[in-house]
């Protein structure tokens, strides 16, 4: 296969075949730096040698109603595994917006646990989104669950920038995953985002019971919905989770999977998210030639490596932080609609 000819094609706007995503995900182990390297070709020409970093704030932890077999708080999970705290107080939150723009992120992204916001949370988000963003340099992203028209509209009144909601997997796999609110749950809040003028972060976890295909689909889907920042998780077993015996995914595996979504997502925020250094350990540094962003100073509710060996890591990889201003500037050559058709 002629990796660097498909990354010339889809520089040029052509975009790659889902056959030719599965050749990537299929690819031998002999091929896989050359696959990265024509990965890196398309990260380079769209976003040269930057890194966006990112920063979670679990706001609301734990007695979540809904059924995810990989997350420990859902009701499913052991009642030990994961903190339950109701919605922090906003001051908490804004002192972690600070610290998250002294760590360098574009992006503060607040979660909370819940198959969905209550109308009556709304207020106090809104009110919290305004508070960060009147006074903190930095983009605000909300992961909340599912989200009515309506509630779309009030986070982007607010001021709020981007909300997180992944498809997780292929359509197919969705019910393997969660049973207590489907896949078209997901993409009609996806497109809800959309609607409302919010950017759309949505990606997938991976290892979670999906087949290759899954992964490719997952890919296309998200070009259905519009993704503007796609995050890519690598399944880390919780304890007391049902997914807790599932192994993890070889770092090949994970790698292989970064650079086809590069492939089909040439210009797209890609993000190496949770499950970076369980996964891929010391070749953690490799992510860094497909995706261009990375969470930094740990998880929803798993401890990372830690603020410092991440820069050192961007720093001995010859890559650099990307500032506010150059996370804002579209990529170099912005796709094109129904290029990877
Ligand atoms: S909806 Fe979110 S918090 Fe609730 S179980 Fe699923 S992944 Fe976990």
């Amino acid at each position: 296969m002629d990796w660097k000819e498909i990354s010339r094609r889809v520089i040029e706007g052509e975009g790659i075949t889902r056959a030719e995503a599965m050749r990537i995900l299929l690819s031998t182990d002999d091929e896989l730096l050359s696959v990265l390297d024509a990965a890196f070709a398309i990260r380079l020409r769209c976003f040269g040698r930057g890194v966006r970093l990112h920063v979670l704030r679990n706001a609301q932890s734990g007695g979540c109603s809904e059924d995810c077999g990989y997350c420990s708080q859902s009701a499913r999970a052991s009642a030990s595994v994961a903190p339950k705290y109701p919605w922090q107080s906003r001051e908490e939150i804004i002192a972690g917006a600070r610290e998250a723009h002294r760590m360098q992120a574009v992006r503060y992204c607040v979660v909370s646990s819940g198959r969905a916001p209550a109308d009556a949370e709304m207020n106090e988000i809104c009110e919290t989104v305004r508070a960060i963003k009147a006074e903190v340099p930095i983009q605000v992203c909300l992961s909340l669950g599912l989200l009515s028209p309506a509630q779309a509209r009030q986070l982007k009144e607010a001021g709020a920038d981007r909300y997180n909601h992944n498809l997780e997997t292929s359509e197919r796999n969705f019910p393997h995953l969660c049973t207590t609110h489907s896949y078209a749950d997901r993409v009609a809040t996806a497109r809800a985002v959309k609607t409302a003028g919010l950017e759309l972060c949505c990606g997938g976890l991976l290892g979670a019971g999906e087949n290759m295909e899954d992964r490719v689909e997952l890919a296309f889907a998200l070009q259905d919905v519009g993704a503007d920042s796609i995050p890519i998780n690598f399944l880390d077993p919780r304890p007391g989770t049902p997914f807790e015996r599932y192994p993890r995914i070889r770092p090949s595996n994970c790698l292989r999977a970064l650079a086809m979504f590069r492939f089909v997502h040439p210009s797209t925020e890609i993000r190496v998210a949770g499950g970076r250094e369980a996964c891929l350990g010391p070749m953690q540094a490799l992510t860094l030639y497909p995706a261009n962003s990375m969470f930094t100073d740990g998880y929803l509710t798993t401890p990372g490596q830690g603020y410092n060996a991440d820069l050192a890591l961007l720093a001995a990889a010859g890559f650099r932080v990307d500032d506010l201003t150059q996370a804002q500037r579209p990529a170099e050559n912005e796709a094109t609609p129904g290029e990877n058709e």
